[in-house]
């Protein structure tokens, strides 16, 4: 046999947790299952995607999301915004949203304009439509352990854990970040998980130390860099799921990667980890609440 070091460099995808290839294989149950609820002469699941124009990146976001429904056969509409949209159209719109009968999930891409409060619009969205998992009713389901619409980058973290079979029961995970869209209902999943959680943020003064002692790191911090690759303890398990875009226009984690990723186990590069892994969570989130609308079957992964 070749020595481990010459397989290793032969599969360059070694130690990578890739969530493109993840993502790809979820993406593929997806769409048979579409295919056989057509078969048996039912609708298209519906995504609704609202944006209120003002944020680039959210343009790049935005058409992800529509490609991928347009492959799994799921009904888009892309709603595009004006900058200066009233709160009172804004309303309206997911008004007619929540109650029209083709569309399953409801999207509004974040960030909105300064004048528009997000948590206003996140609360009008029906829950039951709620494919992002942001409304404080999802979050209470979260909460209370009952897997009803959850946040789709946390859920695609733990599908990608799952893929790999990373233990988490027992194990001392961190935390990097404490937002509403991931760090927190991310650390309420590694709970849920029966991991031993610790979340940080910018107000944490001990971020080494308890990251050097993680056999999980979760980074969602979009702070380039922040995490040493000789922190990682050896033999972690390291999920980055910072975005931020260079000067280049190259997309950048949280982690510094070939450090981190000579210490870890595993390891989620950036691009292709998390991403690709948020937007199929975001497919099957749209498909699992066609049941909330219909008496039909759930679907169940
Ligand atoms: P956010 O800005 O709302 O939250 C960032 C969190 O990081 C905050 O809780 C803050 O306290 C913490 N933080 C900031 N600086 C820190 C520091 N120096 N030390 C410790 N903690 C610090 O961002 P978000 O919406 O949670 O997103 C986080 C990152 O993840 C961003 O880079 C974003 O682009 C990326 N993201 C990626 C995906 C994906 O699918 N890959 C999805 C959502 C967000």
């Amino acid at each position: 046999a070749p020595p481990l070091r010459a397989r290793a460099a032969a599969s360059p995808r070694e130690g990578l947790l890739d969530g493109r290839a993840v993502a790809a294989g979820v993406r593929q149950q997806l769409t048979d299952y579409v295919r056989q609820r057509q078969d048996r002469g039912l609708r298209p699941p519906g995504l609704a995607v609202i944006q209120v124009e003002g944020d680039p990146a959210s343009s790049i976001y935005v058409r992800h999301k529509i490609k991928a429904c347009a492959q799994i056969g799921i009904h888009s509409r892309k709603m595009l915004l004006d900058p200066h949209t009233s709160e009172q159209e804004l309303f309206e719109r997911i008004d007619a949203l929540n109650h029209d009968p083709d569309i399953d999930g409801i999207l509004l891409q974040l960030p909105l304009p300064a004048h528009l409060d997000p948590m206003r619009f996140i609360q009008r969205i029906d829950p039951d439509k709620d494919v992002d998992g942001l409304h404080p009713t999802n979050l209470g389901h979260l909460m209370a352990w009952r897997s009803r619409l959850e946040s789709c980058t946390p859920r695609g973290v733990m599908r990608l854990l799952g893929a790999y079979d990373v233990p988490i029961a027992g194990a001392r995970a961190v935390v990097v970040g404490r937002s509403h869209l991931v760090g927190r209902p991310m650390a309420q999943m590694l709970v849920r998980a029966d991991a031993t959680v610790t979340v940080c943020h910018r107000h944490t003064t001990t971020l080494e130390q308890i990251v050097r002692e993680a056999d999980l790191v979760v980074s969602a911090a979009g702070v380039p860099g922040l995490l040493h690759g000789d922190w990682i303890k050896p033999g972690a398990v390291v999920v980055d799921v910072g975005t931020t875009r260079d000067e280049q226009g190259a997309l950048r984690g949280d982690v510094e990667f070939e450090g981190a990723r000579a210490r870890a186990r595993l390891i989620s590069p950036v691009p292709g980890g998390v991403g690709p892994m948020t937007v199929a969570t975001l497919m099957e989130n749209t498909i699992r609440a066609v049941a909330y609308h219909t008496s039909g079957q759930t679907y169940d992964e």
